[in-house]
């Protein structure tokens, strides 16, 4: 809004953050059109004004000069399969996407078509989606990339609890004298959450923390007791506490014999699972194993965490009700302090789950298998039928595309090329489908490129509507400023083909999509929760506007939402009781081998989030984990002969890539950890069977069989050194936000190279961007190759000073403006990249070095170099682990956390590296 004087001032708005299920509450500061800030709300309840990394620099991801170089901000159309996307007007895409779905659906049938969407959209968005899908196209398959990442929570809550509700609060934290943390990194994945359970163990020390994870994490090193399973095996160690819970006699018979049904199969298939099986079968002490039973069988109230450990399995549902089971056993559930909490990786994936927008479910959390809640749903929408034929979930969905029977693809805010399990299979499909519909804010992601038409859509700070977080509640998402370039909403672009599609395939009846806003559609939505367990018929958007965020239920006639189910101990089972489930241990799908003998295991990065197009986008969120790698057991390095940062290649039964070797603290003897979010857009190479995308390439497709969510969590791989003699590395500033596009640009050299990577060097300026590409081969590359590369660095110029060895295939490049490192390149041997080491410490001081050229042009580190400051630590602060570990060498005092807060200001911010900062200073201590 402008002042008088023409000028714009500063407005706030209250929003919610777009990554983790958290959902943390935002204030976004806006100047006209512009994001300049943003800052945590403290009215919320999820934050109560904090942030972490992700979320405290959204405004610098919503910048105009980034926003330039990635965002999709027109339509965009291909007039052939090999022709570019050209930009065209909203009317003629729209005309195209109705034009071609209908054709699809007339000659192939309503299953011929297939929606994928996302956990990020809001839940006004997803019930479009979903009544476009089931009421006018007639079809189910509509998914969305959530089927990645809770499915299997919602498949245990609903065979335990009877129905998909999340029994507990984040409030629970404080109440609990147990925290029981399985198969989640809360202090990565959560750091919001982990935050206040720090706090809880400061203000009440007797509350304890078990973590259960096959990697020694932060969250794992800040716990009482870490049960480093091994992959896999969660189910034999709740059935392991189990029998030791009963043998002890710690089981709530009273509430057993009250509220629940189905304990005497269930004790009897524990029976077998006794301590030397189970710290065999998990590979943890059985002490270890008897100490976690005790505490959860002493303490008052028990609260477990718990994530994609769990989730994402070809055994998640098992995995998930196990751990429930123990919480029915002993009755820590619908009290303070208690219950299974179930946490969501995205902001919405809650609000996916309640609109019934995937393939499985129905809105108002039915079952697509009822009949019953099929007729419902007909009668609300006002349509003869829901089709009763099963949707493909989002597996199925690409292999029935990559098979020729799903045609047309709606990909809407999900990036499948990057993030589906077994990419052979996802690119068949993307390749062979004949019309694929990519509606996304990123026109760079990986999925972008296979787009016929390309729909822009707002993100966030540009779009109004609802979100749901792990806990229940729901949060309003506000619009701060217009979407860029002609960017919509979600739920209008939905509308507006769902009604162009109406007009073709029910003429005369155009009534399904009445809506101009979200609160239109989410009136809609609430009538479809009435008398169901999540019934917000009590709940206005009014009320969320004065109030703030609300749990649900809260049904018609009710004060106020219930942040605690089941305090009755009445569940929503036939019978009304909770159901224990009888689930026997399975093995991972794919166990490893001889051939195949290390264990890979994915997750996610401190500062990153899903496949990085929005947090890729901030520099300084590139600084903790700049590079991709596969870290290793030190042990297990040196057995294969490889060196910190040697290329090793990494070979499942799906392909093989090459990725840098790390050695990690955090892993057993036969693990190996990749991060998941290095994607195309990031890394790749040429392989023997051809060219070769991110981790995914490696990931398998094995599935549950309740929940349908894939294995993402392990694969069987192979481990050896890559035997790359060539290297190659050039980086450089290359000004403002340029570094995005020429990173997306560079991609199109991946494959020259058997290895490549081309990420941001994050120099503390968020306004001076700067880009590296490594790179190695069997034989080097044609040298024009390596021109052209050089040159969008502006390394081509006759002020770059130059050294060729053609016969050794080596060569540097050296630019400096005055004093001031702007860009190098080093090809040769390992022996000639060792220049990068000094060459990058003084890129990443910023400080002028006075050099001759010969000096410049050595491998050797000059006297007067400055020292670096190692690997980002703290990004708000880039403070580095060299400056941190200088810093505690020569501190003696008692407090070295706090004085690293003092003096380096490190951990003052967001946070979220408090963790790392403790485990440094640890080691410090340990190593004076
Ligand atoms: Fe966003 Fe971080 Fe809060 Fe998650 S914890 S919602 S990423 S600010």
């Amino acid at each position: 809004m402008p002042d008088a004087d023409g000028s714009a001032s500063l407005r706030s708005t209250r929003s919610t953050c777009p990554y983790c299920g958290v959902g943390c509450g935002v204030i976004i500061d806006s100047l006209g059109e512009r994001v300049v800030g943003v800052r945590g709300d403290p009215d919320h309840p999820a934050n109560a004004g904090r942030l972490c990394s992700k979320g405290a620099t959204l405004h610098l991801s919503a910048r105009p000069d980034t926003t330039a170089q990635v965002r999709a901000l027109h339509p965009k159309m291909r007039t052939a399969r090999d022709a570019p996307l050209a930009r065209c007007d909203w009317d003629t895409a729209l005309d195209e996407v109705a034009a071609r779905i209908a054709d699809t659906v007339a000659r192939h049938g309503a299953d011929s078509v297939g929606i994928y969407a996302s956990g990020q959209l809001l839940t006004e968005d997803y019930y479009v989606l979903n009544k476009l899908a089931r009421a006018l196209l007639q079809t189910n398959n509509i998914d969305t990339n959530s089927r990645l990442c809770m499915s299997s929570s919602v498949a245990g809550y609903k065979q335990t609890l009877g129905s998909d509700s999340v029994p507990c609060c984040y409030d629970d934290i404080e109440h609990a004298d147990l925290i029981f943390a399985a198969g989640a990194n809360p202090a990565f994945a959560h750091p919001v959450l982990f935050r206040r359970i720090e706090e809880a163990r400061r203000h009440k020390p007797s509350q304890r923390l078990i973590v259960v994870d096959p990697r020694r994490t932060d969250s794992a090193r800040a716990a009482d007791l870490h049960l480093p399973i091994q992959p896999g095996t969660d189910v034999a160690l709740f059935h392991g506490m189990l029998h030791l819970l009963i043998w002890e006699g710690r089981v709530d018979a009273g509430f057993v014999d009250t509220h629940t049904e189905g304990f005497e199969e269930l004790k009897r298939i524990v029976r077998d699972y006794a301590p030397d099986t189970v710290a065999r079968l998990c590979g943890v002490d059985a002490a270890d194993l008897v100490q976690a039973a005790q505490w959860w069988g002493e303490s008052g109230a028990v609260l477990s965490l718990y994530c994609q450990g769990l989730n994402q399995s070809s055994q998640g549902t098992a995995k998930n009700s196990a751990l429930i089971n123990l919480h029915l056993a002993t009755g820590q559930i619908g009290r303070p302090g208690a219950g299974p909490l179930s946490l969501t990786g995205q902001p919405n994936a809650m609000g996916g789950r309640e609109v019934g927008a995937m393939a499985t479910l129905l809105a108002g959390h039915r079952d697509l298998a009822n009949p019953v809640h099929r007729a419902e749903i007909a009668r609300l929408w006002g349509v003869q039928a829901i089709p009763s034929r099963p949707g493909l979930a989002a597996i199925e969905m690409f292999e029935a595309a990559a098979d020729g029977e799903v045609r047309a693809l709606w990909i809407v805010c999900t990036n499948p090329a990057q993030s589906l399990p077994n990419q052979t299979v996802v690119r068949r499909a993307l390749e062979r489908a004949e019309f694929v519909i990519v509606q996304d804010a990123y026109e760079s992601t990986a999925t972008g490129s296979y787009a016929d038409c390309l729909l822009p859509a707002a993100s966030w700070g540009e779009k109004d509507g609802t979100v749901t977080n792990s806990e229940r509640r729901i949060s309003r998402v506000r619009r701060a400023v217009r979407p860029p370039g002609q960017a919509r909403a979600d739920w209008a672009i939905a509308v507006d083909v769902a009604r162009r599609l109406e007009a073709r395939l029910r003429p005369g009846h155009c009534t399904l999509f009445p809506y101009s806003s979200p609160e239109q559609i989410w009136n809609e939505h609430r009538e479809t929760t009435r008398g169901r367990d999540l019934d917000i018929t009590g709940l206005t958007y009014a009320m969320l506007e004065q109030e703030g965020p609300q749990f649900w239920p809260f049904p018609q006639g009710s004060h106020g939402g219930r942040a605690r189910l089941f305090d009755g101990g009445v569940f929503q089972t036939t019978s009304g009781r909770a159901r224990f489930a009888s689930p026997q241990y399975v093995a991972v799908a794919e166990p490893t081998d001889a051939r195949h003998s290390f264990a890979l295991t994915t997750g996610r990065l401190r500062d990153q989030w899903h496949g990085m197009s929005r947090t890729g986008t901030v520099g300084r969120l590139c600084g903790h984990a700049p590079e991709p790698c596969v870290q290793l057991h030190e042990a297990d390095l040196q057995l294969l002969g490889l060196e910190q940062g040697d290329l090793a290649r990494v070979a499942s039964r799906r392909g093989a890539i090459v990725l840098p070797a790390q050695a990690s603290e955090e892993l057993r003897r036969g693990q190996a950890f990749v991060a998941m979010h290095w994607g195309e857009e990031v890394f790749g190479g040429h392989g023997s069977s051809g060219a070769w995308f991110g981790i995914n390439h490696l990931t398998l497709d094995a599935r549950d069989l309740h929940s349908r969510q894939p294995e993402l969590k392990h694969a069987a791989v192979r481990i050896e050194p890559a035997r790359l003699p060539w290297h190659y590395v050039v980086f450089g500033r290359v000004g403002g936000a340029r570094w995005l596009s020429l990173q997306r640009s560079l991609r199109a050299h991946f494959a020259t190279f058997d290895y490549c990577a081309c990420v941001p060097i994050w120099a503390g300026d968020d306004a001076d961007g700067a880009l590296l590409l490594r790179a190695a081969a069997a034989r080097p590359p044609d040298p024009a190759r390596l021109e052209a590369i050089e040159a969008q660095f502006g390394l081509d110029g006759s002020d770059a000073l130059r050294y060729d060895d053609a016969r050794r295939a080596v060569r540097r490049r050296v630019r400096i403006d005055g004093a001031r490192m702007i860009g190098a390149a080093l090809a040769g041997d390992r022996a000639t990249l060792r220049a990068e080491a000094w060459l990058r410490e003084w890129f990443d001081s910023g400080m002028p070095l006075q050099l001759t050229p010969s000096q410049l042009l050595s491998s050797r580190r000059p006297a007067t170099a400055q020292p670096s400051r190692g690997r980002v630590v703290c990004s708000c602060t880039s403070v580095g682990e060299q400056q941190i570990c200088d810093f505690l060498q020569h501190f003696s005092g008692a407090e070295p956390e706090s004085a690293l807060r003092e003096v380096l200001r490190c951990g003052t911010e967001c946070g979220s590296c408090q963790p790392e900062l403790a485990r440094i200073a640890a080691s410090i201590k340990r190593s004076l």
